[in-house]
């Protein structure tokens, strides 16, 4: 998959290669998201990535940010989903008719704010439905409370697409989505998590005590909001799925090198046949996976269903990226170990993978219920 957007191949490469390559190893070791990863972002235009020109983005269609996906995600899973997320606010914020919300946008674009997307709490995570944040109308505003939990870049942001059940009687029919403004009263963020790994992701939760919102913060009322995540987290499948391609590549890439260098009983250890079999394996299922991610971003660029095509490939990166990336690991002896390969990194990445924006069973469900 190429680029369509020009010169969108050299920007990537540039921040890959002058700032995230170096900058992994020491936020990780910090474990914690720094805003530094953000205004370098900016500086490159990437938190504009899907934002139209006209208002200072971009203008990328999706299969760009898959390809983007794809690509960070070779040097840093957690960096390039932390990026999206944050992108991804500001591109739905520029479609709502309020100036604020515009000014809002501006800002993540600059860097000077992070955005969120929040679902899921303490009490609720694949089952969407059941989420207990409530949002009451009292006196022709939205007063919003109640707790959020594994949020990711939840460390630094304070521009929250939130969900929040409008009528507990209703279920999935009753939810809305609103913005939350964190500079604002009644918004109080919890402690970032300690993880395995996966740390520059910001994951992390907040809660909301009697926090007003207007009318005009309401992004999707009752009975749509829903609809609307269920669609947009077909996007987020797909480019999920496609960042595992990128750290199975990488993987790989590392194992291959290691393998024409390295001798053993008299010859490469690449040209054993049990090491060739194995790290060939892992190249077909990549191609594999990298089919079924082209299929999904199409159908989405072609604003066509992509629900079954988006659980197939996050579905497959969930069965799949663990076992490569543990076999690339092998491969390399106990060099594979060496946390400057960032391959324990990638481990801990591929397991978050298998939980956001749905679990592997979540998908399993999805693909039996088209059955
Ligand atoms: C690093 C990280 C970042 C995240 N970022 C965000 C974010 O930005 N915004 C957001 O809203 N959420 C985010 N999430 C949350 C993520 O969406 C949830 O972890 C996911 O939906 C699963 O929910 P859960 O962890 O509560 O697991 P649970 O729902 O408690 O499920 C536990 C286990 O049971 C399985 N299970 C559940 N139901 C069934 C069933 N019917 N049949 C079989 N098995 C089942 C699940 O697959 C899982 O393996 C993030 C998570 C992580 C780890």
């Amino acid at each position: 998959m190429q680029f369509q957007t020009p010169g969108l191949q050299d920007i990537v490469d540039d921040f890959v290669s002058s700032f995230l390559k170096d900058k992994r190893h020491e936020w990780e070791s910090t474990k914690t998201q720094h805003m530094e990863l953000f205004q370098e972002a900016s500086k490159f235009g990437l938190l504009g990535l899907e934002t139209d020109p006209a208002h200072g983005g971009l203008g990328a269609p999706f299969s760009d940010k898959v390809k983007l996906a794809e690509l960070m995600a070779q040097t840093s899973f957690a960096a390039a989903f932390s990026i999206i997320n944050s992108q991804n606010v500001a591109a739905r914020l520029r479609e709502s008719t309020a100036q604020r919300h515009h000014q809002m946008a501006d800002e993540i674009m600059a860097g000077d704010r992070v955005g969120c997307t929040a679902l899921t709490e303490p009490t609720a995570g694949s089952d969407f439905a059941a989420i207990q944040t409530s949002a009451k109308k009292i006196d022709g505003v939205w007063e919003i409370s109640g707790n959020k939990a594994w949020i990711t870049n939840a460390t630094n942001a304070e521009t929250i697409i939130l969900y929040a059940q409008t009528d507990p009687t209703k279920g999935w029919k009753g939810i809305a989505s609103f913005l939350i403004d964190g500079r604002k009263a009644g918004f109080e963020r919890g402690e970032s998590y300690s993880l395995i790994g996966g740390h520059i992701i910001g994951a992390g939760e907040f809660s909301l005590s009697s926090y007003v919102a207007s009318e005009e913060d309401m992004l999707a009322p009752p009975g749509e909001a829903f609809k609307v995540a269920m669609t947009s987290i077909n996007g987020a499948r797909t480019y999920v799925a496609a960042m595992c391609v990128g750290m199975m590549k990488n993987a790989l890439e590392l194992a291959t090198a290691y393998g024409k260098e390295r001798n053993a009983f008299g010859k490469p250890l690449l040209t054993h046949q049990g090491m060739g079999w194995s790290l060939s394996d892992i190249y077909t299922n990549i191609a594999a996976l990298e089919g079924l991610v082209e299929k999904s971003a199409a159908l989405i660029d072609g604003k066509q269903d992509a629900v079954l095509a988006a659980a197939l490939a996050k579905k497959m990166a969930g069965d799949i990226t663990i076992p490569a990336i543990s076999a690339c690991i092998q491969a390399m002896g106990a060099n594979g170990l060496r946390s400057e390969h960032f391959l324990g990194e990638h481990l801990a990445c591929a397991k978050i993978a298998a939980y956001t924006d749905g679990s592997t069973e979540m998908m399993k469900e999805r693909i039996s219920a088209y059955l």
